[in-house]
C-alpha cells in the first residue's frame, strides 16, 4: 500500500482553540482561504457557521458564550441551534397538582 504526507489545513478557534463545527467535524482543505471559507458558511448558508471577524480572528459555531456571541452578532451571524447548545428553559410556577390516590 502506497502512502504519501499531505499537508491540510484546519480551522482553529481564535477564542477557544476549537477545531470542530456546530456538526462536530473537523473541516481540512489544501490551501488557508478553502478551509476558511469552509467553515464560514453552513449547509451553504453563509448567515451560519464560523464567523471571520472584521480583525481577522476566526470564531466557532461550537461554543455558545458571550465572548463568541458578540463575535458572531457583530457579523450579522447566529449562532445555530445545533445538539452542542443548551437552551435552559425555566418551569413556569406551578402548583403541585393534587394526587389522584384515594388515601
Ligand atoms: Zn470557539
Amino acid at each position: 500500500m502506497a502512502t504519501r504526507q499531505v499537508t491540510r489545513f484546519i480551522a482553529v478557534c481564535d477564542l477557544c482553540g476549537s477545531s470542530e463545527t456546530g456538526d462536530g467535524w473537523t473541516a481540512h482543505a489544501s490551501t488557508e482561504q478553502a478551509v476558511i471559507d469552509t467553515v464560514t458558511e453552513k449547509w451553504g448558508d453563509p448567515s451560519l457557521g464560523w464567523t471571520l471577524a472584521i480583525d481577522g480572528r476566526l470564531v466557532c459555531d461550537t461554543v455558545d458564550d458571550e465572548a463568541h456571541r458578540t463575535v458572531h452578532e457583530e457579523a450579522g451571524k447566529t449562532i445555530s441551534d445545533c445538539a452542542m447548545t443548551v437552551t435552559f428553559t425555566p418551569e413556569p410556577d406551578e402548583p403541585e397538582a393534587p394526587s389522584d390516590r384515594n388515601a
